[in-house]
């Protein structure tokens, strides 16, 4: 079996804007990329992309395809492992690895049609038949009043069953517990509720944001500060009792080596699609195991990132096992985005916040091609002669 073809789509459309402590959101993106064997088996894929779709996709068709074409799409370890060596003096953090990361996730698909068996199967099997969903949403918008207008957005959260929310913060100590007291008193005391900064904060002001939240029963405060800033990670575990989170804007076990060593988090949030694939996920997930942090990761792309998010979750031990521990969760972004759902026929499905791992083989998902072909603005499109 051999890789005979590689295809990317890149899909951006507009929605009503929303913000978060670091800027407005006005599109929504996805890359996503087709592997096709030599037999007519298909493998697909996605990276996180921010609006580097373009450029993931050049890094895709320039430099990973040459490596890739003629190729075991079976071997995923050893063509991980060649395409991270052959850019490593360029490609280590960012976009490099999440076009690694899309190629990963179709081989692992290719892998679980060959098998057929599921993705989660051939992770290990499952812990979970499925995964408690935590609602993400509740970010800023243009509204006259923000606490009215997050108070109403996060009970409609719990009218669709959610138990677990995750608010944006970031925007000023005064507007964040302001916002924070709303929704809390929204939502009464049973919900859970996690904040998150996006890395607005120095360390200093952080803790005091976390000392002052201490009495909201907050689950976890995610990205206090900046990605780089590790020393202010682990002191801003040190001086709050609320758990924090952090690492959507981490890649490789390489990256997460230092979140883990330093103690700088609770929780680590590696993004599937982003961080290195299954393939790396899995790495990073057992290296926070040796350091007895738990693994929650980023999700945050269209349902074919969801569902390789979801096998990947499934596989997951209870970190610590325990007779009644601490479940997985699925992120839910529940934020407007015209291409989650649509870009397949089958998107899994969110019963009162919970969502069953797919069991078709691969990824489980049938991807809408001629979606993606409608909606494509790539202009790189190779076909084999
Ligand atoms: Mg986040």
């Amino acid at each position: 079996m051999k890789i005979a073809d590689i295809q990317t789509y890149h899909l951006n459309m507009p929605i009503d804007e929303f913000a978060f402590s670091q800027k407005w959101v006005r599109a929504r993106t996805a890359l996503i990329i087709k592997v096709v064997t030599d037999d007519g088996t298909v493998g697909w894929g996605e990276a996180f992309c921010h609006d580097a779709g373009r450029a993931i996709e050049a890094i895709i068709s320039q430099t990973f395809r040459p490596h890739l074409i003629g190729r075991n799409p079976l071997e995923i370890n050893v063509l991980w492992d060649h395409l991270y060596n052959w850019t490593k003096d360029y490609g280590q953090k960012g976009i490099v690895i999440s076009a690694l990361s899309a190629v990963d996730i179709a081989l692992w698909d290719i892998l679980g049609k060959v098998s057929d068996l599921p993705i989660v199967t051939l992770l290990g099997g499952q812990f979970y038949d499925r995964i408690q969903g935590y609602a993400t949403g509740l970010y800023m918008r243009d509204a006259a009043d923000d606490r009215q207008n997050l108070a109403d957005e996060a009970r409609s959260y719990i009218e669709e069953g959610f138990k677990h929310l995750k608010m944006k913060v970031g925007y000023g100590l005064a507007k964040d517990i302001s916002i924070v007291t709303a929704v809390r008193e929204a939502v009464g005391d049973d919900i859970h509720l996690m904040i998150d900064a996006n890395h607005a904060y120095d360390a200093t002001t952080a803790i005091r944001l976390g000392k002052k939240l201490s009495h909201l029963n907050i689950d976890w405060f995610e990205e206090p500060v900046s990605p780089e800033d590790i020393e202010g990670y682990a002191e801003v575990r040190q001086a709050i009792d609320i758990p924090v989170a952090g690492g959507e804007a981490e890649f490789t076990r390489f990256g997460f080596r230092q979140l883990l060593t330093q103690r700088a988090v609770d929780i680590v949030q590696p993004d599937i699609c982003a961080a290195g694939g299954l393939t790396e996920g899995r790495r990073i997930a057992d290296m926070a195991r040796t350091w007895h942090t738990r693994c929650i990761p980023h999700v945050w792309g269209t349902a074919i990132g969801r569902a390789a998010s979801l096998h990947f979750i499934a596989s997951l031990p209870p970190t610590p096992p325990a007779l009644f521990p601490q479940k997985a969760l699925l992120e839910l972004d529940l934020t407007p985005h015209p291409l989650r759902d649509e870009v397949v026929l089958n998107p899994p499905e969110v019963v009162n916040g919970w969502v069953t791992v797919p069991q078709a083989p691969g990824l489980g998902v049938e991807v809408n091609e001629s979606f993606l072909e409608a909606n494509s603005r790539s202009n790189i499109h190779h076909h084999n002669p």
